[in-house]
C-alpha cells in the first residue's frame, strides 16, 4: 500500500494542458481588454459550467449538483466509505474581471484528476473538484453564500432568496440555467478541502516566492462613525468657538492609520469613504459620516484595535465638542486552517523545491467557509503586480503549474493518509 503511494508522489501535471484549460474556459465572457465578465446565473455562467461539465465526464467523473448549485465532481477511490479529499472554488467572475480568479482552483482541481488518470493512479479517498456558485457575490450579495449554505453559515432558503437588481432570484436564476441540483447541500463529511487561488496581493511577487502556504484568513471589523459639530459661517466664525466635525474626523483618521501601524506586519486599518455635509467651500462642516475597515489575522489584536479606535473617537470629540455615534456593523471572525492540511501544502512546496512564504489572505474565498466543516488549507500563486479583480489580472503558466502540483501532493498525501481513528 504505502509503496504504490510513493509511486503517485513523483507524477507531475501538465502545465501545458492546464494553461489550454484556463484559456480555453476564458473564451466565456471573454472582455475586450483580455478579462472576463461571467457573472453567477447568467448564460455566460452556464456554457462555464458546462464545459466544466464535459471535461470532468470525459475525465471519468461523475456530476452531482446539489440544491445551491454547487457542482461536485467525483473520482472514485480505492474505499469510497472513506470521506472525499475535496478541492474547488468558483467559476464566476466580476464584471471586468480576470481569467483566473476562482477559475484556477477550479481548472488546477480538473488537472489534478486528469493527472492521476494518466499515471492510472489510485487513491484511498475518493477526489472531488467542487465549483461553488455565486462566490464573487457580484451579481447577489453576499459573496461566498453557496459554500456559506455548504458550511452551515446560511439557510438553504436565504440563499435561494437572494435576488439581483432586477429582482431577479438565485432559485429562479438556478432553474433557468439547469443547475438547480437535486442534491442537499453540504452535512456530509469531507475528509480535507483545499483551494488553490491566485493570491490577489503583492507578496509572492515582491518576495520573489513561488508559493504561498496559506495559514487563515484575516479577520474584519466594519464602523461606521458620525461626528456632528456646528455649521457655521467661515469667515465670521472665530476659530476657538467651531465646532467642526471635519477636523474631528480628520484627527480620527490619523489615529486609524496609526493604529494599523502600531499592529504590523499583519493588521490593515482603512477609511475608505467619507461624506462632509454640507461640503460647501465657505462653511464650517457641522456633520461627518466615514467608515472604517479594520483586519487583522488574530481575533484578540483586532478586538483590541477596534477598543482604541472607540477610545480615539471618545477623545476627539469630547476635545472637540463634537457629539459621537460610533458603531461596529459587521464583524467576520479570522479563520485559522487545519494544521494537518497546512502541513500537507508546506510538506509538498518543500520537497518539490519551489520558494514558498507563510501568508495570510487579505481577501474572502469559499475555503473560509468550507473551514467550518472541514479541515481546510490554501494554496497562493503570484499574480502580477499584484492586480486582481480586474481584466489585466495575469499569472505565468510556470507558477500555475507549481501550485496545481503542490495541490496535488497535498491532496495525495491527505487522501492516502491513514484515517482517524
Ligand atoms: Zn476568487
Amino acid at each position: 500500500m504505502r509503496g504504490e503511494h510513493a509511486v503517485a508522489t513523483n507524477v507531475r501535471i501538465n502545465g501545458q494542458r492546464l494553461w489550454d484549460s484556463l484559456m480555453e474556459m476564458a473564451k466565456i465572457g471573454a472582455t475586450e481588454k483580455g478579462g472576463n465578465c461571467r457573472l453567477a446565473l447568467t448564460d455566460l455562467d452556464r456554457q462555464g459550467r458546462d464545459l466544466f461539465v464535459r471535461w470532468c465526464r470525459e475525465a471519468g467523473c461523475t456530476v452531482t449538483v446539489d440544491k445551491i448549485g454547487n457542482i461536485f465532481a467525483r473520482r472514485p477511490g480505492k474505499d469510497n466509505s472513506l470521506p472525499p479529499v475535496m478541492t474547488g472554488s468558483h467559476l464566476d467572475t466580476q464584471p471586468t474581471g480576470g481569467k483566473f480568479d476562482g477559475v484556477y482552483g477550479v481548472l488546477a482541481g480538473l488537472e489534478v484528476i486528469r493527472t492521476l488518470n494518466d499515471t492510472g493512479s489510485e487513491t484511498a479517498a475518493p477526489i472531488e473538484v467542487a465549483v461553488w456558485t455565486n462566490e464573487e457575490g457580484s451579481r447577489f450579495a453576499p459573496a461566498m453564500v453557496a459554500s456559506g449554505v455548504f458550511g452551515g453559515v446560511f439557510d438553504l432558503d436565504y440563499a435561494l432568496s437572494r435576488a439581483d437588481t432586477e429582482g431577479k432570484t438565485m432559485g429562479e436564476e438556478l432553474r433557468r440555467i439547469g443547475y438547480a441540483g437535486e442534491a442537499e447541500v453540504g452535512g456530509r463529511a469531507v475528509g480535507a478541502f483545499f483551494e488553490a487561488h491566485i493570491e490577489q496581493g503583492p507578496i509572492l511577487e515582491a518576495e520573489r516566492k513561488t508559493i504561498g502556504v496559506v495559514q487563515g484568513v484575516q479577520g474584519i471589523r466594519w464602523f461606521e462613525i458620525t461626528l456632528t459639530g456646528q455649521e457655521a459661517h467661515a469667515g465670521p466664525t472665530p476659530m476657538r468657538r467651531r465646532k467642526d466635525a471635519l477636523v474631528g474626523s480628520s484627527r480620527i483618521v490619523g489615529q486609524v492609520n496609526r493604529i494599523g501601524l502600531d499592529n504590523l506586519p499583519y493588521a490593515c486599518a482603512t477609511v475608505g469613504m467619507m461624506q462632509v455635509f454640507p461640503n460647501s467651500r465657505n462653511v464650517i462642516p457641522g456633520r461627518v459620516f466615514f467608515t472604517v475597515d479594520f483586519r487583522h489575522p488574530d481575533a484578540k489584536v483586532l478586538a483590541g484595535m477596534a477598543t482604541e479606535l472607540e477610545k480615539a473617537c471618545h477623545d476627539v470629540a469630547d476635545d472637540l465638542g463634537l457629539v459621537l455615534d460610533f458603531k461596529e456593523i459587521w464583524y467576520s471572525p479570522p479563520v485559522t486552517f487545519a494544521p494537518e492540511c497546512v502541513a500537507a501544502v508546506k510538506g509538498a512546496a518543500t520537497e518539490l523545491g519551489f520558494a514558498h512564504l507563510d501568508i495570510i489572505s487579505g481577501a474572502g474565498h469559499d475555503a473560509v467557509y468550507v473551514s467550518r466543516v472541514a479541515p481546510t488549507a490554501m494554496v497562493f500563486v503570484p499574480c502580477e503586480n499584484g492586480i486582481s479583480h480586474n481584466e489585466i489580472e495575469n499569472a505565468t503558466p510556470q507558477d500555475l503549474a507549481a501550485g496545481c502540483d503542490v495541490l496535488l501532493r497535498a491532496m495525495l498525501a491527505r487522501a492516502n493518509a491513514a484515517p482517524a481513528a
